[in-house]
């Protein structure tokens, strides 16, 4: 491999480890730019993959099965990556300000830093319920309640998911087929769990068509999922949740999966934000605000197309974001991307069985859960290998 000293000339930094910009390191490892220094910033050094993370707590995908190392690829990139928290961006300065560390200078900025569940608005929620993001909270309190489940000989676990979307009906019939397993392989009864899924609106899948939200009610009454639809959690306690309708649940562990929004520190950057708290982005994936930021995957809410909140928008956004930090650095005209209108859902039902979903068209089977399984490993595949002889040239940090 030869390798080339370039002066650093410009600084790129990425913001959120989040899919897109796993797509722009890959990107920048296989092509580096001379005289360009990237620096990721991410609270985790491993951040998961969205389509695996259901699998994962099925128990058909190990951790690192469903998590991308970004330490490696970092390296392959020839990116700084600083473990920290970002908490800010002072754009007089043009700095990142982070939770531990000194301001970080930033020629170009991008974020990608997903999206939290809502609970500051329901009180209690904080405190008594577990939000299925940032996913190392999540993955803490996942594996202390399989350890509590297997412990557990006597009275009824109630665990509740609330939100109805495909990531929390996704997740209750995740958990539900692992947990139910892991008291089979101690030779005790399935009845010692309940599961309740709590949707605000009058259906579960509110996104999806008929045809698929109809399978999945089918599924989860097979199941014995306890469904609790116009549910609308106000109140959450250790040990039940109130709804609006007035009901009140008594539950043992509730997770939380509801419609998310933008993290409260960009409300300090002076970006433009939408009403859910989401970055404003032009077709080039650039703030409206600022020409030197960018932002994609579920933070960036593309001011003529409104997307879905999903891993696979955030996939493809890798490739044009790359391609626009690189022509930027450059000086060149940026590109615009224009996601597709109809994109394909594959929602598993948690026992190694999976339903199609896009536009009217919805099918299912054991097939398509390998077909999602044939594409997710794929996917991975790219952040576990890197080929070697295309690096020629490695900054120095
Ligand atoms: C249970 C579940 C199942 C799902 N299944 C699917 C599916 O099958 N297909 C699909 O398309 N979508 C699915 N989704 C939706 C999907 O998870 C999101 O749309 C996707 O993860 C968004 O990707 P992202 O790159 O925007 O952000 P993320 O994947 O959330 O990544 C954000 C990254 O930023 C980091 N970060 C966050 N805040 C900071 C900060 N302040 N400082 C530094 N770093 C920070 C995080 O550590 C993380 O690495 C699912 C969601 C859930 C909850």
């Amino acid at each position: 491999m030869q390798s080339t000293y370039h002066p650093i000339a410009r600084d790129i930094v990425l913001v959120g480890g989040g899919h897109s910009h796993v797509g722009v390191l890959k990107r920048f490892g296989m092509a580096p730019e001379p005289g360009v220094r990237l620096t990721l910033i991410c609270t985790d050094v491993h951040t998961p993959y969205s389509g695996m993370l259901p699998g994962y707590v099925s128990g058909h995908y190990s951790y690192d099965d469903a998590h991308i190392d970004l330490s490696r690829l970092a390296v392959f990139a020839g990116a700084r990556l600083y473990r920290d928290d970002v908490t800010g961006v002072d754009r007089t300065n043009g700095t990142v300000l982070c939770r531990n560390r000194p301001p970080v200078p930033y020629d170009l900025l991008s974020i990608n830093i997903g999206s939290t569940p809502q609970m500051h608005t329901v009180p209690g929620a904080d405190t008594f319920a577990t939000p299925v993001k940032p996913i190392t909270r999540f993955n803490t309190r996942w594996l202390a309640l399989l350890e509590r489940v297997q412990q557990r000989t006597t009275g009824v676990l109630r665990i509740a998911v609330v939100g109805a979307g495909a990531g929390g009906v996704e997740l209750v019939l995740s958990m539900q087929y692992r947990l139910q397993r892991e008291l089979a392989a101690l030779g005790r009864s399935a009845a010692l769990l309940e599961f309740h899924l709590l949707s605000a609106a009058d259906a579960i899948l509110p996104t999806h068509n008929a045809r698929v939200r109809h399978k999945f009610a089918a599924v989860l009454a097979q199941r014995g999922v306890h469904v609790h639809l116009q549910a609308h959690v106000v109140r959450a306690e250790a040990d039940r949740l109130h709804c609006a309708s007035g009901l009140t649940l008594e539950v043992d562990e509730a997770m939380w999966v509801t419609q998310a929004g933008g993290a409260p520190w960009l409300q300090g950057t002076g970006l433009e934000l939408n009403a859910g708290g989401f970055i404003v982005v032009n077709d080039q994936l650039q703030t409206v605000t600022d020409p030197h930021i960018f932002a994609a995957g579920d933070i960036a809410a593309m001011q003529n197309y409104p997307l879905e909140k999903a891993g696979v928008f955030a996939v493809r956004m890798g490739v044009p974001l790359a391609d626009n930090l690189r022509r930027a650095v450059q000086g060149k005209p940026l590109r615009a991307y224009h996601p597709q209108s109809r994109w394909l859902a594959l929602i598993s039902t948690g026992d190694r069985y999976a339903v199609a979903s896009r536009g009217r068209l919805g099918f299912w089977g054991a097939w398509v859960w390998h077909w999602k399984d044939w594409i997710d490993r794929r996917f991975m595949k790219k952040f576990a290998t890197f080929p070697t002889s295309v690096r020629t040239d490695r900054h120095v940090p």
